[in-house]
């Protein structure tokens, strides 16, 4: 199943990028925004898109500025040019320096995700397989690599820890460990730290420090493609409307290298469109019998990996065993038999159901659910006072719906007083609210929530059961059976 194409539009004009983010969202789409070239670029260096659309006329760096950077990081991405000064020789010029195709403005969302629909199509065929450049490396050399990497970069993996594995910052090469199911946290804990200064105060002396902020380039290894789905979420909350600093800087000086996971019976990443081994990562390596091949998938990853030794030049068949393993994997993850879509409809239906009473009757309200997920972004802000009440620190720490005083306001009234309301609404945003907003479902299937929870409430269990309620009434289903 491969995951939603992730789409980037840049324009200096509002009313056209939300009527296209809307737009291209309703068909399917992950559509990030940019108001200018120069936030485009940025957006581009460090997250991978299907596809670019861009105004040609836009401050800061036009759509050509724009086009020449985005060809610098992906010579094959699909570039659309939008322009409103249709003039020939723009849009040749476009054409020749590598744009797909360009339509001039004015132009209905169909025309555009006509050509849309058409350069993911093409492009995604041509990507999957042949334009990646991979090599490979023998695992006996992986914690020199490691070891390599940990001499310019924090490195954070999975150790193993107690029964689990936890992700920690190394500091041994050897103590990491690529072959693990899941571990107790998402690596969202090096983008969003548990409890984090936000500034400093006095109010004798009237002034305000920004917080510690100690930001290293950082490398996340051995993250699943679940997790990376997970930061790719975490991205869209965070970049997108009121843009959140300290994230977006730990997340520029972030490179990411993915692995598989073990089979893991709690996991329905693939379900959730979340098995996808190329979006977000920098580097991807899949283990073949004593050797990884690693694909190198940006910019970013080549450097990693450029001034380091130990990697070899590949044959075909390396390129093909890879391939297959990664098919093996998909085929040995459980399937709900749901596609993401038919999921949001799902929820949706079961709006008024009584599963949220009833599985509300075993929650503890405890949030360890939201804390484990890779994608709850919730926090509380508390100012710490010094005893002479003059100075103190503002704080961000994580926080969880499913507390019962989470949605306490001032004057005591409570927006979600019961724990009914709590769960159901944590299923709604799961797989409804944010798919309404971003244009993807915010779970991403990783498990973790059913491992932490105490009662047992697993997600899989609620999709099967409105599956097996509401199933026949999903549009996908109603339409194969009138075919
Ligand atoms: S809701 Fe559960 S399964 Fe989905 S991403 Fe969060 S922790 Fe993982
Ligand atoms: S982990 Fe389980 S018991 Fe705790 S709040 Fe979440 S659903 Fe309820």
């Amino acid at each position: 199943m491969s995951s939603v194409a992730k789409i980037l539009v840049a324009d200096d004009e509002p009313s056209v990028l939300s009527g296209i983010q809307k737009g291209l969202s309703k068909h399917g789409y992950f559509v990030a925004t940019a108001k200018d070239g120069l936030e485009a670029a940025e957006k581009l260096a460090k997250e991978r898109f299907d596809l670019v659309l861009s105004d040609l006329k836009m401050p800061k760096a036009d759509g050509i500025e724009l086009l020449n950077r985005a060809k610098e990081i992906d010579r094959n991405i699909p570039f659309i040019m939008l322009t409103g000064y249709g003039t020939k020789e723009n849009a040749l010029l476009a054409m020749k320096l590598g744009a797909y195709d360009y339509i001039p403005k004015p132009f209905t969302i169909n025309e555009l995700t006509e050509v849309v629909n058409r350069a993911v199509k093409e492009n995604k065929s041509a990507v999957d397989d042949e334009k990646i450049i991979s090599k490979k490396i023998s695992s006996s050399r992986i914690s020199e690599f490691v070891e390599f990497l940990m001499k310019k970069n924090d490195v954070v993996a999975p150790i193993a820890r107690g029964n689990g594995n936890i992700f920690a910052r190394l500091e041994d090469s050897k103590s990491a460990s690529l072959e693990y199911v899941t571990t107790t946290l998402p690596p969202k804990k090096f983008l969003l730290p548990v409890e984090e200064e936000l500034f400093k105060f006095n109010r004798e002396k009237g002034t305000v420090e920004s917080g510690k902020r100690e930001i290293k380039p950082t490398v996340l290894l051995g993250i699943h493609p679940a997790d990376m789905q997970g930061i790719l979420r975490l991205d869209q909350a965070f970049t997108e409307g009121y843009p959140e600093a300290n994230y977006i800087e730990r997340r520029k000086n972030t490179a990411i290298v993915g692995v598989l996971p073990k089979t893991d019976s709690k996991s329905f990443a693939n379900d959730m469109g979340a098995g996808d081994t190329k979006a977000g990562f920098d580097l991807f390596m899949t283990k073949v019998f004593d050797t990884y091949i690693v694909d190198i998938l940006t910019s970013k990853g080549k450097k990693l990996i450029d001034d380091y030794d130990g990697f070899e030049e590949l044959g075909k068949e390396d390129v093909d065993q890879a391939k297959a393993v990664k098919k093996a994997k998909m085929r040995e993850e459980q399937s709900l038999g749901c596609q993401p879509k038919d999921i949001q409809e799902l929820v949706k239906m079961a709006s008024d159901d009584k599963i949220w009473k009833e599985l509300s009757a075993k929650c503890l309200s405890c949030g360890s659910c939201s804390l484990v997920c890779p994608t709850c972004y919730c926090f509380d802000v508390t100012d710490k006072l010094s005893l002479n009440l003059k100075e103190g620190a503002r704080y961000r720490k994580w926080d969880s719906c499913q507390t019962d005083m989470f949605a306490t306001v001032a004057g005591g009234e409570n927006f979600r007083e019961h724990r009914e309301q709590r769960l159901k609404h944590r299923f709604m945003h799961k797989f409804s609210y944010f798919a309404g907003k971003f244009g993807t479902n915010m779970c991403v299937g990783c498990g973790r929530c059913a491992r932490a929870c105490v009662a047992g409430i697993n997600p899989i269990d609620v999709i099967q059961k409105l599956s097996k309620e509401y199933g026949m009434l999903l549009v996908s289903k109603v339409f194969k059976y009138m075919n």
